[in-house]
């Protein structure tokens, strides 16, 4: 018999956790204890649930932490992103550049600004936006570049930022996979004119519903506080083309934040390093033991250079095909599966090749409003994002462990190991891949019933 799990073998992951979020299980998350409970019933018990106080000292405790001037709390990462993107003036007909492979959030509401996105390819090791494919993007029109640090993986900022700055392009980090990660020794989030994020319930910083934006620059700040966040729009704004406008917000749109995430978001920044660094020790482990398995890579960066993995959100593993006779990604997700390690192949699906960003006419404009202001058709016609086109065949998701427990991550990396030294017995039935892998929200963010 097959030692393949899917073909009757024993499996190789025995592994059942506790189900508790009490950070006795290997997967549940966030880490929640009575300390966090404490804290969202003292909001819940006296109704401050729609104040701002909790919500400014999350803000301050956040903003010392990153090593940031100024932070705004926000209903959600998209919230956060809207206000960055506005902070740094983007509107009518202006070009904004961002990686196709990331959730939707990352520039959608450049559109609402009346902004044309115009996608850049991602570099098929890092996952995050290729600087090699960046400059060619550029025109007269592009205001901003948006980075996202892909699955916890720090884009290569020091040749983005050297690029913005040539141009005079203001960069936006996306922060939502890689809270409290560095690149090169420095705080991702730091390194260009605005970080936004997420901190929504499945995410490695986890809160609830809700995000943040944070930069050392006030104007961006202002703006950001005058687009959605009226009642802390008035009178000690201090930038002078503003000052007549307090009082109402100025893209009609309300960003407060919810202080029971706040509040939660209070405790959860005390230990947040702390279980990161568990994480990424656990997940490294992981990886050290596929080292040289045909068929895997892991996507992580070298910490040797100052660099890190930060919370390992949504972690995923790079396939080469090529070294398995040219297994799909698909069949090999498929065994694996069957050996107890849940997984599926790619990652987010390539936006550029969404309806939204090509045929939409989402305001009426009589043209899609992708390009409804815009002086070019920016529409990918011209195929040069050919990582993003395939990048779904050449990754899968890892589980997230959180926790260092050699035995159990052991069993996990046999599983994979397993179904490498055995893909010759899966080459027979392999149905191929489907025309498009990966979702535009696959990441299933629905806890589960703790016990
Ligand atoms: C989750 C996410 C967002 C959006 O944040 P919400 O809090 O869900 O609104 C933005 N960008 C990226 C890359 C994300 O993963």
């Amino acid at each position: 018999m097959s030692e393949l799990a899917l073909f009757g073998g024993k499996p190789a992951v025995t592994y059942v956790g506790t189900g508790k979020n009490d950070g006795t299980d290997m997967f549940k998350w966030p880490i929640i204890t009575k300390e966090d409970e404490d804290a969202v019933l003292e909001v819940l018990r006296r109704g401050g649930m729609s104040g701002t106080d909790v919500t400014k000292e999350f803000e301050k405790e956040f903003a010392a932490w990153v090593g940031a001037k100024y932070a705004l709390g926000t209903c959600n990462g998209t919230a956060a992103l809207h206000a960055a993107m506005f902070g740094v003036g983007l509107g009518r007909g202006d070009e904004v550049i961002c990686p196709s492979i990331t959730y939707w959030a990352s520039c959608t509401a450049a559109t609402t600004l009346g902004a044309t996105v115009v996608f850049a390819d991602i570099d098929p090791m890092t996952l995050c936006l290729d600087p090699k494919k960046l400059e060619s993007k550029i025109t007269d029109r592009t205001k901003a570049i948006i980075v996202v640090h892909y699955m916890g993986y720090p884009a290569d900022m020091d040749p983005i930022m050297e690029i913005a700055k040539k141009h005079n392009i203001k960069v936006i980090e996306d922060v939502s996979h890689a809270q409290g990660g560095l690149y090169k020794g420095r705080k991702v989030g730091t390194i260009g004119d605005v970080a936004a994020m997420s901190l929504m319930a499945g995410k490695s910083f986890a809160i609830g519903e809700g995000g943040i934006l944070h930069t050392d620059n006030l104007e961006i700040y202002e703006r950001a506080i005058a687009f959605g966040t009226y009642e802390r729009f008035g009178a000690d704004i201090q930038t002078e083309y503003l000052k007549p406008l307090t009082g109402l917000p100025l893209g009609g749109y309300k960003h407060r934040m919810h202080q029971l995430s706040s509040a939660c978001g209070r405790v959860q920044l005390k230990y947040y390093d702390e279980r990161c660094a568990e994480i990424r020790k656990a997940m490294n482990y992981f990886w050290d033991l596929l080292e040289g398995v045909p068929g895997v890579r892991a996507h992580r960066v070298d910490e040797s250079t100052g660099s890190d993995m930060s919370g390992w959100y949504a972690a995923h593993g790079l396939y080469v095909p090529e070294e398995l006779e040219g297994l799909s990604v698909t069949r090999f997700c498929e065994a694996l599966r069957a050996e107890g390690f849940p997984t599926s192949p790619g990652v987010n699906a390539a936006l550029h090749t969404h309806a939204v960003f090509n045929t939409a006419d989402v305001y009426n404009d009589g043209k899609p409003t992708r390009i409804a202001f815009a002086d070019r058709d920016v529409r990918e016609m011209d195929k040069d994002l050919e990582v993003s086109e395939i990048i779904g065949s050449r990754t899968y998701s890892i589980p997230w462990f959180k926790k260092f427990d050699k035995e159990v991550i052991e069993q996990y990396a046999n599983a994979v190991k397993k179904v490498c030294a055995n893909y010759k017995e899966l080459l027979a039935d392999d149905p191929g891949n489907p025309p498009r892998l990966g979702g535009w929200h696959f990441f299933n963010h629905s806890a589960k019933k703790a016990n």
